[in-house]
């Protein structure tokens, strides 16, 4: 484990703060910038019995319970992983549980492994429901001595607010894009601008964009996106019935592109299929460009639910063709 390149500045800001740490810290960033894995370092360092200011030490017994994901005083607390891979706007389908909750709280009610620092990562804390929030408050306010909780959010507006009054902000921020690009290449991604635009300028979220079958669906879905009157659209739908909230997220941002690409002639998500969402903006209607837009996105609630993902997807596809007279796409 460790930091990535980018967040040297903000580790050094936190090492320097060890005394002044707050008991409840939130840090908060877009997705895929590598929140999660600061927390946990974070975690490590104040576990760790020999740290430096360049982190945990990696050989003390502490570092090597956490290195085995059994550091007796430390808990991470995560969604309970589902059988189907988490799936883009498929928010609040995954939660952290009253039980989880409760659990912690009773391992902080004991008294500390080593006699030192006891760590809580929590992520990411938009996934508390109501009823685990409320378990979790009191501790959260008043936790024993020695105590740290690093919650970790994308979304901390999603957040209730007496827990975001519990903690103190952290902003974390991901690299430049040239950086972010550079970092990529040396996780040996090829074309790392186009999964940087697509991915919002996240490295770890380009990063597991770049996976070769995850990049075959891409190109897949996009040429279906980019020439609706040839696809059978029903097919192309039971394609990714497995994988609808993924495909999902592919056809919003493509709209996206294409309103962008009408108002200023830019692409933002798509850069590498530029020429294709040009040629979709040329002859819209913005009108019914923007009810199809809104009707998608509304529509992403759905993926949370059990619902027909083929049927879902199938009338997406036949909503966007529909546009096709006006995209120009059928000339
Ligand atoms: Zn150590």
């Amino acid at each position: 484990m460790s930091l990535y390149p980018w967040q040297g500045e903000l580790w050094r800001q936190l090492t320097e703060a060890r005394a002044r740490l707050p008991h409840a810290l939130l840090l908060h960033g877009p997705a895929g910038i590598g929140k999660r894995e600061l927390a946990l370092e974070l975690a490590r360092w104040l576990l760790c019995q020999t740290p430096s200011a360049a982190g945990a030490c990696g050989e003390c017994p502490s570092c090597q319970w956490f290195e085995q994901g059994g550091h007796p005083d430390f808990r991470l607390i995560e969604p309970a992983a589902e059988s189907e891979p988490a799936e883009e706007g498929k928010k609040g389908g995954r939660r952290i549980s009253v039980e989880q909750v409760r659990e912690v709280v009773e391992f902080l009610t004991l008294t500390s492994h080593q006699g030192g620092w006891r760590a809580v990562v929590l992520q990411p804390a938009e996934s508390l429901g109501m009823a685990a929030a409320n378990a979790l408050l009191k501790t959260l306010e008043e936790p024993p001595p020695k105590t740290i909780f690093l919650l970790v959010s994308h979304q901390p507006r999603r957040l209730l607010p007496t827990i975001l009054s519990r903690c103190r902000k952290l902003a974390v921020a991901g690299p430049e894009q040239a950086a972010a690009a550079a970092w990529l290449r040396d996780q040996a991604v090829v074309e790392p601008e186009s999964l940087l635009a697509e991915a919002g300028g996240a490295p770890l979220l380009a990063l597991d964009h770049a996976e070769p079958e995850r990049l075959a669906r891409r190109e897949r879905f996009l040429a279906g996106l980019a020439r609706p009157e040839r696809e059978d659209l029903s097919a192309l739908a039971g394609e990714y019935q497995q994988r609808v909230g993924e495909a999902w997220g592919w056809l919003i941002r493509w709209l996206c592109d294409v309103l962008l690409c009408r108002a200023t002639g830019q692409v933002r998500y798509f850069i590498d299929h530029a020429e294709a969402i040009r040629q979709a903006a040329r002859g819209a209607d913005d009108t019914r460009l923007w009810a199809a837009y809104r009707q998608i996105l509304s529509d992403g609630r759905w993926l949370q639910h059990p619902l027909n993902g083929q049927l879902l997807l199938e009338s997406w596809l036949i909503r966007y063709a529909e546009l096709g007279a006006e995209l120009g796409t059928r000339r």
